[in-house]
């Protein structure tokens, strides 16, 4: 928690080998010490990383100690599949799921699942276990790259509201206003679920180029330019991304902001950076 108890939370994604698996919970170790509220573990569409990624929650979950939340999408599951994976997380006591509609890996053809998009995994979860667990689903304050529109979106992240998401995790961005608009016509729509905004740590230009594209995050000109201009001089990139990113985060809580989701991409130093500077600042 930041010093204004604000709620953090930090997401990973499972790793591939022994040696990442033991990474990474020298990684949650150390975040574990900012008291998160929980972990979240991303999921490869079509069951491509399932094994892993349920030794990782359960590992963070009752090694680690603070409780995790998988990612559960729907494109290339069956729905005997997801009931399955529901009756073991909550056989694990696991209470928290992050549902999504997911995205399916290049080359593994075309979506196979029964349920279509995230607002039908939500009936889903909420019909085979009722209340049980707590529902996370994602936002896009800048669109989803697939909507055709702002208005389209919107009136979508509002039906997978209503299916009975209890809070939302937004896609990663960079200006602090599309949040605000976001959430102010969420509002006017008449709901009401926190929507925490997921934050992105900058630490490798290429690479955040190359997501971004792909998920429809559009980095501000001056950021880019300023990334560019540094290359490959990492300490500065670093230096750099952590002040960008504590001063969005910054005007972010200020604005009313319910708390902060890093994406860690399975490093501790970039996110922890930010959380610093928020409790030195406040
Ligand atoms: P949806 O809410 O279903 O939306 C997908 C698209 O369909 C949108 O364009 C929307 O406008 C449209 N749409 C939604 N409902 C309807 C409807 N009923 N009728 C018509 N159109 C509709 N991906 C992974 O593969 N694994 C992960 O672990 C993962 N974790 C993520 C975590 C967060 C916090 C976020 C923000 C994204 C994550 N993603 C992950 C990426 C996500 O799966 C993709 O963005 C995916 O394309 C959309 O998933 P969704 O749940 O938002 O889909």
């Amino acid at each position: 928690m930041t010093n204004r108890n604000i709620p953090i939370n930090f997401e990973f994604f499972p790793p591939k080998t022994e040696a990442g698996q033991a990474k990474l919970v020298a990684v949650a170790n150390v975040l574990a010490d900012e008291q998160p509220e929980f972990f979240s573990v991303t999921y490869g569409a079509g069951g491509s990383t399932r094994d892993g990624m349920r030794r990782t929650v359960l590992q963070l979950n009752n090694e680690v100690g603070v409780p995790a939340a998988p990612h559960l999408s729907c494109v290339g599951d069956s729905r005997e599949d997801l009931r399955t994976l529901l009756n073991d997380y909550r056989a694990q006591g696991i209470q928290r799921i992050v549902a999504l509609r997911g995205d399916l890996p290049s080359g593994m053809g075309h979506a196979s699942g029964e349920l279509r998009y995230a607002n039908e995994l939500v009936e889903f979860i909420r019909a085979e276990t009722g209340d049980h667990f707590k529902l996370e689903v994602a936002a896009y304050p800048e669109s989803h790259p697939q909507a055709p529109n702002f208005e389209t979106d919107l009136q979508n992240f509002i039906r997978k509201a209503r299916a009975g998401a209890d809070s939302a995790i937004t896609q990663y961005f960079f200006n602090a206003d599309c949040y605000f608009h976001f959430v102010d016509r969420v509002r006017q729509a008449g709901i009401d679920i926190p929507i925490i905004p997921g934050i992105m740590p900058i630490t490798n230009y290429t690479k955040l180029a190359r997501f971004s594209d792909a998920c429809g995050a559009e980095i501000p000109r001056w950021i880019r330019k300023q990334l560019e201009a540094y290359g490959d001089d990492s300490d500065s990139i670093s230096a750099f991304g952590t002040e960008v990113i504590s001063q969005l985060c910054e005007r972010l809580l200020d604005g009313g902001a319910p708390g902060l989701h890093f994406y860690t991409l399975n490093q501790a130093e970039p996110s922890l950076a930010v959380v610093r500077n928020l409790q030195g600042d406040r």
